[in-house]
Formats: C-alpha cells, structure tokens, sequence
C-alpha cells in the first residue's frame, strides 16, 4: 500500500507525529494508501523551509522562474498516464476523463503562468511635466492554497502556479480524500529545478492543518476553494489577520433553456453539463429551466440520453460516469434523493445507489420541485438534476437568481439580443451562452453572492498574489 508522504524543504517527509489517515479508493471502497495526518510541527517545517527559499525564488530573474514552471508543465505530460491513473484511483473518476482534463489542464496552468509572467507588466502613469507615477509589484511572500478534491491536481496547480510564477513561497494543502498526484507533483517540481522549500505541500485534515496554514502568521495571503461553509470559515480566519483572502465556493447553477434553441445540442451538452465527473464538478448545471412550449420535447430527449449513460468501473474506458468521490459523500447524495421525494419530486430517473463495492449513483433527473425548496437551493455536488418550466424570460431569470449562490449559469437561444439580455441578468460570475464549459485561461474566474469573493485566472491571480506599491516623483 502506498504510503504518501509531506513534501517539505525539496523532500518527502513523514509527518512528525507520525499519524495518518486511510485514504479509501471509490471505485473499489477499499483502503488505497495512507496520508500524513500532519500537525503544527510540519508546518512550522515549512515555514522555516519557505522563509529561506523565499530571497532566492522572489529575486531569481523571472525568465528563469518561467523555464522551470515550463519544465515542470513538460514533466507532467511526460508523466500523464501515471498521473492520470492516480488522479482516478483517487478520486473515481473515469481514467479516460483524468487523462484527457485533468492532467492536461493541469500542464497547461503551469505553462500558461509560466509565460504570463513574462508578459506581465505593472502600471505607470505620467503626468507631463509634474509627476510619474508607477506601482510596483512585489511577491506577497508565503501564501498558504487549498484545494478540494473534485479536480485535484487541475484545481491545485491552477492556485499554485501563478502563486509560483510571481515569485512567492508556497504552502499548499490538497483535499486529503484526494492526495496522491499533488503528492507526485512534489518530486516533478524538484526534477524541474525549483529550489528547495519554494512548494510546501502538507497532507491532512482540513479542520486541522489547513486552518493551521490558514492561521499562521507568516501566510500573507490565502488562496482558497471548496464548499461555501469552509470558505466563510477560512474567510473570517483570513480576515482577522487582514490577509489577503481569494474564495471559490459552491455553486447551484442554472441551465436556461429557450424554445429557440438548437436543441440537438442543448440536450446534448446538458446531459455533459449534469453528469460529467458524476456531476462533481462546482461548474455542472443542476437546474434545468426550459421553456415550458419545449419542456415535453426537451424531457423525453434529455432522459433518453440517460439512459445511455454507463456508470462503472473508472477504469473502463467505456464508463461514462465512475464512482462518487467516498461514502459520506454518496449517502449527502442520496440523502436529497430522498429529501426531493418528501418535497414532492417526482423521480423521472436513476435515484439509486448502485449495488456494487464502491461508491456509486445512478444519474438522477427530478422534477415538480418548486425553485424555493431545499432540493433546488443547497448544493448536492454530485448526479442529480431537477427539472423545470419557466413561461418567458422574465421567469426564467427570477428563477435563476432565486438561490444565495452565483457561480455559473448557461443559456441556450438562438436570439443574439436576448442572449445578451439575460446573460446580463443573471448573477452569475460567468456565463456560458450555447456552449458550457469552455473557457480562455486569460479570463477572470470566480462566483457572485456566496459562491466567492476574489476572481482567479490570467492577471487577476498574478495581481492576487502580489503586493502593488506605489513610487510617486515629481518632476
Ligand atoms: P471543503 O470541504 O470545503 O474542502 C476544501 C478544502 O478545504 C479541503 O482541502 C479541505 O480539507 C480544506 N478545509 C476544510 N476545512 C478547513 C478549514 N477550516 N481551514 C482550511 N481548510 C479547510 O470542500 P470539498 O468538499 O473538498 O469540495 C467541494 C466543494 O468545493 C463544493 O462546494 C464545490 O462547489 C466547491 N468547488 C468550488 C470551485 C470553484 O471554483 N468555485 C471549484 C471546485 C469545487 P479536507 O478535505 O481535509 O476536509
């Protein structure tokens, strides 16, 4: 069984205390490898590991700091199907889904940040005969980033590498139920030629040692995503310290469907938009709103598409859907199977665990729920989808605003104005018309209402994860 370990200072370490935690694989449910429970002790390791490193890693030239995150980004593809494999083995996700998102996209943050640093200017401004003014632009120093496991080394490399690429010292925490690739990624990172105690990365609990990073005094700024409710905590530990705090939370997104769409391809990129990564990915549409002159028409296709879908073994290339991430998170699943029923809902597919060893749920689709019910308003972050009908435009945005969340929203029409109309509506931090998860790394990238604060991606993460100084002379 594979023992993973802390990666501190440039090498693997046990934690100190020497506790650690089962980490149990979701396609089989058996135990898989075991994970540093890590303490106080460890991290005050990487504390003293990232002070040091940290004169050399803000001052190197940043060309230099570019070709080692490129290095590193090569190191990955060259790695991807072991990387791939764990990925999967971790998570239950499908390997060909690990292998053709995960690693990559996880490559490419690293290689994107890598030349956006070099592209990557402060501002200046003069005013003719009287002043210049210019901001400079410092690392931040140590920062601490958390991560959670549905995406685990796409979300983990998508806050380190800017973090890194601008020059400051890491102390990283993955999700402990999916440890093992940021665990590969800390040899990549030495064969790459970072220096000795530039990434930190802690495994364990997040209630414990991720509060512990998210509490020390030397992190000066917290990068942060997972669920809403960690991230008001991790939010108001950041804050009484006037750290600088960047949070990706939940989401309850909505999927607006207009009679005038294609609906070829709005049934077809919903059924990906429900249930890809078994719908664990924060981005997935979960309420379907479609015009009610469609809605029979949109169901039948819809729920024929399911049908199709194959739930199995992750490491079948022929699974469509692998297994949910553990069991606690199968019986939450389930649990608001159950919860939509008492609220009325009428179960129109799936709704079941499937009996086999592992952690798995057939793909459930809901509807008759009212948008105010718990089922249409909490996060469920897994197979699950509720139906319903909206009358014209108007409803369909009051429906979509009608939860406390704001993180994505899709739109299917094939009216340019009103594509533009309700995409303006909706608060929703990004909004995908006709297509759904696609998008240029150099956008900006975050959630509205209590899906977050902060945005991530392109120059917003680099100006995150730096100290902007103002230098006024005068002419
Ligand atoms: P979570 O329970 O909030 O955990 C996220 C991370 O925070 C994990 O590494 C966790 O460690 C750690 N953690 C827990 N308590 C902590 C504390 N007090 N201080 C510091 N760190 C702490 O979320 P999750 O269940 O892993 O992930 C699912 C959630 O993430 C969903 O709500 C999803 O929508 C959201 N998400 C958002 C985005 C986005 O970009 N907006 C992207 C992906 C996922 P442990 O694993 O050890 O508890």
């Amino acid at each position: 069984m594979q023992k993973i370990q802390n990666f501190v200072n440039g090498e693997y370490r046990d934690p100190i205390k020497g506790d650690y935690i089962e980490n149990i694989e979701p396609g089989t449910g058996k135990v898989f490898a075991q994970v540093p429970n890590s303490t106080q002790e460890d991290l005050d390791l990487a504390v003293e590991a990232s002070k040091e490193a940290f004169p050399v890693w803000s001052r190197m030239a940043v060309d230099k700091r570019s070709r080692i995150l490129h290095k590193l980004a090569d190191l990955i593809d060259y790695n991807l199907d072991d990387l791939a494999l764990m990925e999967s083995r971790d998570n239950g996700k499908p390997l060909w889904l690990a292998k053709a998102v995960d690693i990559p996209r996880a490559s490419a943050n690293f290689r994107f940040y890598a030349s956006a640093i070099v592209n990557f200017s402060s501002e200046a401004q003069v005013s003719e005969g009287f002043m210049v003014n210019y901001t400079r632009r410092s690392p931040v120093g140590i920062v601490g980033c958390i991560s959670p496991w549905n995406l685990p080394l796409y979300l983990f490399s998508w806050k380190i590498a800017p973090a890194l690429a601008m020059g400051n010292c890491v102390i990283a925490k993955p999700s402990e139920l999916t440890p093992m690739t940021a665990f590969l990624l800390g040899k990549l990172s030495k064969d790459a030629g970072m220096p000795n105690g530039v990434l930190n990365i802690l495994h364990g609990e997040g209630k414990s040692i991720g509060q512990a990073i998210v509490e020390h005094e030397v992190t000066k700024a917290i990068s942060f995503t997972g669920g809403t409710a960690t991230g008001r905590i991790v939010g108001a530990t950041a804050s009484q310290q006037f750290k600088k705090v960047s949070l990706e939370l939940g989401g309850k997104n909505p999927n607006i469907i207009f009679a005038d769409c294609d609906l070829d391809e709005a049934v077809k990129t919903s059924v990906k938009s429900s249930f890809t990564n078994q719908g664990e990915i924060c981005l997935c549409g979960s309420r379907i709103l479609v015009e009610d002159s469609i809605y029979d028409e949109f169901k039948a296709r819809f729920l024929k598409e399911c049908e199709k879908i194959v739930v199995g073994d992750p490491m079948n290339a022929k699974s469509i859907m692998g297994a949910l991430v553990s069991e606690d998170h199968l019986n939450k699943v389930d649990s608001y199977v159950l919860l939509a029923k008492e609220e009325g809902g009428k179960v129109l597919h799936g709704g079941n665990r499937i009996a086999r060893e592992g952690f798995y749920y057939e793909p459930t689709v809901i509807e008759g729920l009212d948008k105010n019910c718990r089922t249409n308003q909490e996060e469920i972050f897994g197979p699950v989808v509720t139906l319903n009908k909206f009358k014209n435009e108007e409803e369909a945005i009051d429906i979509a605003n009608s939860t406390r969340y704001g993180l994505s929203c899709t739109i299917w029409t094939s009216d340019l104005k009103r594509a533009h109309r309700v995409s303006h509506a909706v608060q929703s931090g990004i909004i995908w018309v006709n297509c759904w998860l696609v998008r240029d790394l150099r956008t900006p990238f975050g959630g509205m209402k209590d899906s977050g604060i902060g945005r991530e991606g392109g120059n917003e993460a680099l100006r995150f994860f730096s100290e902007p100084q103002n230098v006024c002379i005068k002419l």
